[in-house]
C-alpha cells in the first residue's frame, strides 16, 4: 500500500512516533515540533496501515476548534471521512457519554448545563438561603472552592472539615449546592467529568463495551489534564487500552483550574510500559522568535527540559512598542496590520493576544473606527446571552422600528399566539412591498391582510413598542429597561419555565437593569448630557459590541483576537501580545507565588511561540482597567527576551522616553540575581527581619538592582539589593 502521502513530510523522529507499534506512547516536545501533526498523521495511519475502524479510535483535543480541524485533516489525508470516530473537548466526550447514558449516570433525562455565571449566582442564592454573609464567604471564592474539589474528583462525602471553621462552611455550601443541582437537574462543567468518571466506576458493563470500542486513544495538550481527566482516561483505557498523548510541560497554562504537569512524568509509570519521544525541531517560527521563547522560559526551574532548533530563517528582531496608554497601544497595533495589508499579506494572518478578556474592549473599538473586521474567540459573554438578546431586542425595536432582527426575535417571544403562518405572510408582504417586517405589519392590520385573531395580537405587540417607547421619553433608561422586561412579559414567561436556568436568566435580566444604570452614569460623566434616546442608543451599540455583533463575518478576512489562554496549540505569522504590563502580565493574581509566576511566563512562552514570521510585544504606560486608572512598569518578560533580539519601536511623532531599561535587561538577570551575590531567580533566602522567601524576579543592576521577595510570613516585598543583608539558604 502506498503511505508516501502519510509520511511524507515528517523527520524521523516524527515518523518514529507516527509508525510506533501499538502500544502506549509519550511524545514530549516543545512548540511546533509537530505534536499536533504527529497525532493527526497516527491517527491516518492506524486507519489506513494498521487497518482500525474510524469508530475504534478517540481523541482528545483542547477546544472544540481544534477538533473539528483534526478532524478535516485526517480526512484530507485519508480521502475519506471519518465519521464514527470521536473527537472532542475532555467536556465534549463526557457530554455525549452523559446524553447517551442518562439513566446510568443517575440523571434527569433532560439535564441542563450549568456554566460559570450561573453556578456563581446559584452559589450566592445558597449563601444566602445559609444565612452565610458574602462579605467573609465571598461566593467566587466558594465557587472555586467546589470546582477544585470536583477536579480532584472529589465530592462533598469525601471531605473532612477536621474541624477548621472555613473547611467546615466550605463543605456546607458544597453540600448545599450539590443538594440543589440534584434536585433541578443541573449539571456544571467539572461535574460532567466526574459523572463521566463515576459513570465508569459504576457500570462495569458500559466500562467493558467501551473499552473495547476504543481501542486507540490520543490526546493532544496532556500537559494541562486535571486530576479526573487523568482518572477518566485511565479507567477506560484499562489494561488493553492503547494510549498516545502528546504534550509539552512549558505549556502548562491551567495550573490554576487543576491542570497537573506531573501527569506527563507520571504517565510512564502508570501506563507502562510507554515508549518516549522526543521532537526537537520547530518549523515555525523564525529561529529569532525561538531564540526568545527558549530564553524565556529558561527562567522557569524544574523544567523536563528541552531546546528546540529550527532550520528557519533568522527573520526579523522582536519589536517592543512602548505606548503612552492603551488607546495608543490598541491604534499602534491597527497601523502595523494595515500596513501588513497593504503588503498583500491577510487579515487572517494577524492575531492580537491579551491576558484578560476585558482588554479586548479598546482594540474593538480602534478597529471599527478604521472600519477593520476582526473576530473574537471565546468567552461567552453577558449580551450574548438568550434572555439578554431578547430584552435587547424590544429595546432595538423602540429605537428603530424597522429592526427586522429585533422584530422577528421577539414578535413572539413571549409567546402571544402569532404563529409561524402569520410570520410568514408579513415577511411576504415586507418582501413585496419592500418595507420592513413593522411596516408590513402596519399595513396587514390597516388593509385586515391577516386573520382576525392574529391581527389582534400583531396589533397587540405594536401597540407594547410604542407604549414602550413613549415611556422611554420620560424616564431614566434603566427604568426604561425594567420597564420592558416587565411590560413585553420576559419576566413572567422566565417565571412561568422555572428551574435553575430560569432563576439564572432571572437574574441576568435584573442585572441588564443595573448595566443600563452602569451605562448612564458613565455617559453622564463622560459627556454632555445626552438626550434619552441618544443614551438609549448609546447602550444598545454598547450590548452589540459586547455580544461580538459587529464582528466580521465567518468567512470574511479578519484579524484574530483572543486571550493567550485560548491561543494554544494555534499559528499565525503576525503575532502582537499586548498589555505587558507587570500586574496585567504577569497577572498581579498570580505574581505573588512562584508557582503563579511560573505558569504567566509559560502563558508567554505560548504566545511568544505561536508567531511564525513577526511578533510585536507591546505595553502601555498608563492604562484605564476597569474603571481605574494604572501605571505599571513593562512586564518583566520582555526584559528576559535577549536585548540583541529585541528592537523598539517609535510611531511617528512619538516623544522620546528613556529606554534605560530595555538596554539594562540583559543585565537585569546577570547583574543582581547573577553569580556574585549567589542570589538566583526561585533561590530561597533569609532576611534579618522579614525571614524565609523565594526570590521571584530582578531588576536593574548595581547600586540600583532589586529583588522581589515572596517571604513565607509577610507576602511578597521589592527590596534593594545592596541593602537587604540577604542569606542565600
Ligand atoms: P504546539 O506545541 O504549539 O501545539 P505542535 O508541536 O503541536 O505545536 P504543530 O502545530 O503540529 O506543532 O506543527 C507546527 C507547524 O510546523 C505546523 O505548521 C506544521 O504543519 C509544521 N510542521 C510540523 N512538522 C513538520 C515537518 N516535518 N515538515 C514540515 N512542516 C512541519
Ligand atoms: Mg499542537
Amino acid at each position: 500500500m502506498d503511505v508516501s502521502h502519510i509520511l511524507n513530510s515528517l523527520n524521523d523522529a516524527q515518523r518514529q512516533a507516527v509508525t510506533a507499534e501499538k502500544g502506549n506512547l509519550l511524545v514530549l516536545a516543545g512548540a511546533g515540533s509537530g505534536k499536533t501533526r504527529v497525532l493527526v498523521h497516527r491517527i491516518a495511519w492506524l486507519i489506513q496501515i494498521e487497518g482500525m475502524a474510524p469508530a475504534g479510535i478517540l481523541a482528545v483535543t483542547f477546544t472544540n476548534k481544534a477538533a473539528s480541524e483534526m478532524r478535516g485533516r485526517i480526512e484530507m489525508l485519508l480521502g475519506q471521512p471519518i465519521g464514527g470516530m470521536w473527537v472532542g473537548t475532555f467536556h465534549g466526550l463526557a457530554h455525549r457519554l452523559l446524553r447517551t447514558h442518562w439513566q446510568e449516570a443517575g440523571l434527569p433525562e433532560k439535564f441542563q448545563i450549568l456554566d460559570s455565571d450561573d453556578q456563581l449566582r446559584l452559589v450566592k442564592r445558597l449563601l444566602h438561603t445559609l444565612d452565610l454573609d458574602e462579605g467573609k464567604w465571598p461566593a467566587k471564592q466558594c465557587q472555586w472552592f467546589i470546582n477544585q474539589q470536583k477536579d480532584e474528583g472529589l465530592r462533598s462525602t469525601h471531605l473532612e472539615h477536621y474541624g477548621d471553621d472555613y473547611n467546615r462552611t466550605m463543605l456546607t455550601v458544597y453540600q448545599a449546592y450539590e443538594q440543589a443541582c440534584e434536585r433541578t437537574g443541573m449539571v456544571d462543567f467539572g461535574e460532567l467529568l466526574l459523572r463521566a468518571h463515576e459513570l465508569w466506576l459504576k457500570n462495569p458493563g458500559l466500562l467493558d463495551y467501551y473499552q473495547h470500542r476504543f481501542s486507540e486513544i490520543l490526546v493532544d495538550e496532556f500537559q494541562d489534564t486535571n486530576a479526573i481527566q487523568y482518572a477518566w482516561l485511565r479507567v477506560l483505557a484499562g489494561k488493553r487500552g492503547h494510549i498516545t498523548v502528546v504534550g509539552d510541560d512549558d505549556q502548562s497554562i491551567y495550573g490554576w483550574r487543576g491542570a497537573r504537569i506531573e501527569n506527563i512524568q507520571q504517565f510512564t509509570r502508570d501506563f507502562a510500559p510507554a515508549t518516549l519521544i522526543r521532537l526537537e525541531q520547530n518549523y515555525r517560527s523564525t529561529s529569532t522568535i525561538l531564540k526568545a521563547a527558549n530564553q524565556l522560559i529558561s527562567n522557569n526551574a524544574g523544567r523536563l527540559g528541552k531546546e528546540l532548533w529550527t532550520e528557519g530563517a533568522e527573520g526579523e528582531p522582536i519589536s517592543v512598542y512602548a505606548a503612552f496608554n492603551e488607546q495608543d497601544e490598541a491604534r499602534f497595533m491597527v497601523d502595523q496590520i494595515e500596513q501588513w495589508v497593504r503588503k498583500g499579506r491577510r487579515r487572517d494572518d494577524c492575531v492580537i493576544l491579551y491576558r484578560s478578556n476585558a482588554q479586548s474592549r479598546e482594540l474593538e473599538e480602534a478597529m471599527l473606527r478604521v472600519g477593520m473586521p476582526y473576530r473574537i474567540y471565546g468567552g461567552f459573554r453577558f449580551y450574548e446571552r438568550l434572555e439578554i438578546r431578547n430584552a435587547m431586542a424590544y429595546l432595538r425595536l423602540v429605537a428603530n422600528r424597522d429592526d427586522d432582527a429585533a422584530f422577528e426575535r421577539v414578535i413572539n417571544t413571549p409567546v402571544r399566539g402569532i404563529g409561524n403562518a402569520t410570520i410568514e405572510n408579513l415577511r411576504i408582504i415586507a418582501r413585496e412591498q419592500r418595507v420592513s417586517l413593522w411596516q408590513a405589519s402596519q399595513r396587514a392590520v390597516a388593509h385586515g391582510l391577516l386573520g382576525a385573531r392574529a391581527a389582534q395580537n400583531v396589533g397587540g405587540f405594536m401597540n407594547l413598542i410604542n407604549q414602550l417607547e413613549e415611556y422611554s421619553t420620560e424616564h431614566e433608561l434603566h427604568l426604561v429597561v425594567d420597564y420592558a422586561i416587565k411590560q413585553s412579559g420576559l419576566i413572567q414567561h422566565h417565571e412561568k419555565e422555572g428551574g435553575e436556568k430560569a432563576n439564572s436568566r432571572l437574574e441576568n435580566l435584573e442585572e441588564l437593569v443595573n448595566a443600563a444604570k452602569a451605562f448612564a452614569m458613565e455617559t453622564n460623566a463622560n459627556d454632555s448630557e445626552p438626550s434619552n434616546a441618544e443614551r438609549l442608543a448609546g447602550f444598545i451599540d454598547k450590548a452589540a459590541l459586547d455580544a461580538g455583533d459587529a464582528q466580521a463575518d465567518e468567512h470574511e478576512d479578519a484579524v484574530q483576537m483572543m486571550t493567550l489562554h485560548s491561543a494554544k496549540g494555534l499559528e499565525f505569522p503576525l503575532v502582537f501580545i499586548a498589555g505587558m504590563e507587570e500586574g496585567l502580565f504577569p497577572h498581579k493574581m498570580s505574581a505573588d507565588s512562584l508557582e503563579g509566576l511560573e505558569e504567566e511566563r509559560r502563558l508567554c512562552y505560548v504566545g511568544i511561540t505561536r508567531a511564525m514570521e513577526k511578533l510585536y510585544l507591546c505595553h502601555a504606560e498608563s492604562r484605564r482597567l476597569h474603571g481605574e486608572e494604572n501605571f505599571s512598569r513593562p512586564s518583566r518578560f520582555i526584559k528576559e527576551v535577549p536585548a540583541e533580539l529585541r528592537q523598539e519601536v517609535r510611531m511617528k511623532g512619538q516623544i522620546n522616553r528613556a529606554t534605560s531599561w530595555h538596554d539594562n535587561a540583559a543585565a537585569q538577570a546577570s547583574g543582581a540575581a547573577g553569580s556574585g551575590g549567589g542570589i538566583r531567580l526561585g533561590q530561597r533566602v533569609r532576611h534579618p527581619s522579614f525571614g524565609e522567601g523565594v526570590v521571584l524576579s530582578c531588576e536593574g543592576n548595581g547600586n540600583n538592582a532589586r529583588i522581589q521577595i515572596n517571604f513565607d510570613a509577610v507576602g511578597g516585598k521589592w527590596l534593594v539589593a545592596a541593602y537587604a543583608r540577604l542569606e542565600a539558604l
